[in-house]
């Protein structure tokens, strides 16, 4: 459960101007594919249409075998958790920020969330710049941090398929290794799409998709795609 399909997809914002030219891939159920290439590449374009903001000019998007043209978007988003690349919390505990949405859980359901995705030192403490106690400051959190609060949110609903917009800045604060660690964690189990930006999350994807001006350039393993030059 939690294939995600793209079978020839187009797609333009305006007609002259073309962005996904043709776009073909899988993720089978439990993997990860990341997709790269360069900025304007077309790549949170891919995201966008899975959540079905826009709809393709011709080609299909199929969850399970379904066309998702067929699917409502709140249905669409039970089963397919978005963490965006910038996270903006709520004016409360990073436990609360976790939690949001999901106020049936236990609290120690949303420890393990905040576990999972290495935040768990932060639970009790309150972002920087919001309404603290008396003489306590709020917490500073990287982009890195924040976008693991989104994470663990995101683990907490529990969707089969994640989409992850990797946070550029995530570099600032942890080792390539310990995200590298969180995110081997996270995805177990879930069909995940990364817009990737850091090498590790490249090196441990199942397939590495390059786009390039709408078009897949090429594909394959990291080993692969080095071997190929
Ligand atoms: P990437 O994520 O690879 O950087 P995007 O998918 O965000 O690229 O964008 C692909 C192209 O589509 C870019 O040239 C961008 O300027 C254009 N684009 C994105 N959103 C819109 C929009 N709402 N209307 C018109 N053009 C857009
Ligand atoms: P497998 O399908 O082989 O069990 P996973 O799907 O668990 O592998 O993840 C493979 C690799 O993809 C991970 O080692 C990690 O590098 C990367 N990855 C997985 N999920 C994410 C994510 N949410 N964000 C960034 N990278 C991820």
């Amino acid at each position: 459960e939690g294939v995600v399909r793209f079978e020839d997809v187009h797609f333009s914002y305006i007609p002259e101007r073309p962005i996904l030219k043709g776009v073909s891939f899988e993720v089978p159920a439990g993997h990860t594919v990341a997709i790269v290439g360069p900025s304007g590449a077309g790549k949170s374009t891919i995201s966008r249409l899975l959540f079905r903001f826009y709809e393709p000019a011709s080609g299909r998007i199929l969850i399970d075998g379904q066309n998702i043209a067929d699917v409502q978007q709140s249905t669409l988003r039970k089963v397919i958790g978005m963490v965006p690349q910038d996270t903006v919390l709520f004016n409360d505990t990073i436990g609360y920020n976790v939690q949001y949405g999901r106020w049936d859980a236990a609290a120690e359901e949303v420890r393990e969330a905040a576990r999972l995705a290495q935040i768990d030192r932060f639970i009790s403490h309150l972002p920087e710049g919001y309404d603290t106690p008396v003489g306590e400051r709020g917490l500073k959190l990287s982009g890195g941090e924040k976008q693991r609060v989104a994470i663990a949110r995101t683990i907490l609903k529990g969707p089969p398929i994640l989409v992850l917009d990797e946070a550029t800045s995530a570099l600032d604060s942890f080792t390539e290794k310990e995200i590298q660690d969180a995110l081997d964690r996270v995805s177990q189990g879930r069909t995940t799409l990364v817009i990737a930006h850091r090498l590790s999350t490249i090196i441990g994807a199942d397939e590495i998709i390059v786009l390039d001006h709408g078009r897949i350039a090429e594909r394959g393993t990291h080993t692969g795609l080095l071997a190929s030059g």
